[in-house]
């Protein structure tokens, strides 16, 4: 049977074979400890570490010794969060968020208010951008951080960092960004955008999973307080024996895509918008994201009058996509995001999030298009016969749905 055709690159995506193929000595012959001193392993193993962090350092626009390695997004954010929490909570207790982030941001949040921290979650419009004035009028002498990610991980929509960035600046608050989504699809510069604390990771981008990096400015200092307490590494903000293949994985999958980048933006933007030319010319799709302020692949439509579960199921042999729902619990909820822009919960859930990415092809693009319609179309009709025939029951299977 063939594999469905890959679109949710916002979940992940492939290893890129180049980047296997840089990653591949250090798993054996050249495996050291980059923190092991007095052999040739450790020095080989420590220059390929420099090497990974001169290129990701370069690629955000900050010196070397400001990027820290970290497992992931999720980490780097927790790391972000917590750690100036604990830095600066006597300067004061107030953090800015949006209620759009990724739950790796409102989850130390919410944690976070738990041991007495105040967290403001500033809404946003209904194409998903954050309004300015409404971030200056949540500021208060005691917010010591606001934290906003770079591109959204279901709509795609791209905030304006660099706006945000001198507000923060200006008001000297310090100013985090979760841009696992944005690096290596759009140029981020943390001097000219005025950010003190990025996060990242390497397999949104065709690179391993279980590696990433936390960008903390280091002129003028700032303080954080570690979360991973142990053998010292990363100037004692992140023990833990540092994968050098994982690292050397991450700075070749940044190097590819800055490389490629304005080629790519502009293929995966020509297929995005043709998958868009088709999709809307069914009744009832509804785009969900600013229409141009977007990640070049990134496209989120709510489709009217059919319901989401049966969606997914109606499509999961043919395309791998995901909906706007997440799986809390044990229960299906509508995804916040989608709900915050104001869609009605049906709609949440009736949604799909395509992301075209760097191995898709014209031709799969097409066949998802007419897929995607030929399902909408069957289910609305058998909906209709539904509603034709009340006694029928018309409860829809029981999927897990998850979105990363
Ligand atoms: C994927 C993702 C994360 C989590 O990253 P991990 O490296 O998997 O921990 C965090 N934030 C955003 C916006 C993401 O898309």
């Amino acid at each position: 049977m063939q594999r469905p055709i890959f679109l949710d690159g916002h979940g992940t995506t492939p290893t890129d074979s180049r980047v296997v193929k840089a990653m591949m000595p250090y798993l054996q012959e050249q495996f050291g400890n980059p923190s092991s001193q007095s052999h040739l392993y450790g020095w080989e193993a420590e220059a390929a570490v420099k090497l990974s962090r001169e290129t990701l350092a370069e690629a955000i626009g900050a010196q070397p010794e400001e990027i820290i390695f970290t497992s992931g997004a999720s980490e780097a954010n927790n790391l972000a969060l917590k750690g100036v929490a604990e830095a600066y909570f006597q300067r004061g207790k107030h953090i800015i968020t949006v209620k759009t982030e990724h739950r790796a941001v409102l989850e130390p949040c919410r944690y976070l208010e738990s041991l007495g921290f105040e967290v403001t979650y500033l809404p946003i419009q209904s194409d998903g951008l954050l309004q300015l004035k409404d971030l200056e009028d949540a500021l208060r002498p005691d917010t010591i951080l606001v934290s906003v990610m770079a591109a959204n991980n279901e709509i795609g929509v791209l905030q304006p960092l660099a706006a945000i960035g001198r507000i923060c600046h200006d008001h000297k608050v310090l100013f985090h960004t979760d841009a696992a989504q944005a690096i290596g699809k759009i140029p981020l510069d943390v001097k000219a955008m005025n950010i003190d604390l990025m996060s990242l990771t390497a397999h949104k981008l065709y690179g391993p999973k279980g590696i990433g990096a936390l960008y903390i400015r280091r002129r003028p200092p700032l303080n954080l307080a570690p979360q991973i307490h142990g053998g010292g590494q990363e100037h004692g903000l992140r023990s833990g024996t540092m994968p050098t293949h994982q690292i050397v994985g991450f700075s070749t999958a940044v190097e590819l895509a800055l490389t490629e980048l304005n080629r790519e933006a502009g293929r995966q933007k020509r297929l995005r918008n043709r998958l868009w030319s088709s999709l809307k010319q069914l009744d009832g799709i509804i785009l969900n994201g600013h229409e141009t302020e977007r990640l070049p692949g990134s496209l989120n439509v709510s489709v009217e009058g059919v319901d989401g579960a049966a969606l997914l199921l109606g499509l999961r042999s043919d395309i791998a996509v995901s909906s706007g729902s997440a799986c809390a619990s044990g229960r299906t909820e509508p995804s916040h995001v989608l709900l915050a822009l104001g869609r009605e919960r049906d709609l949440a859930s009736a949604s799909l999030r395509f992301c075209i990415g760097r191995f898709n092809t014209e031709h799969e693009i097409d066949r998802c298009a007419s897929t995607v319609c030929q399902t909408i179309e069957a289910l609305r009709q058998s909906h209709q016969s539904f509603k034709d025939k009340p006694n029928l029951d018309k409860t829809s299977g029981n999927t897990t749905l998850s979105i990363n």
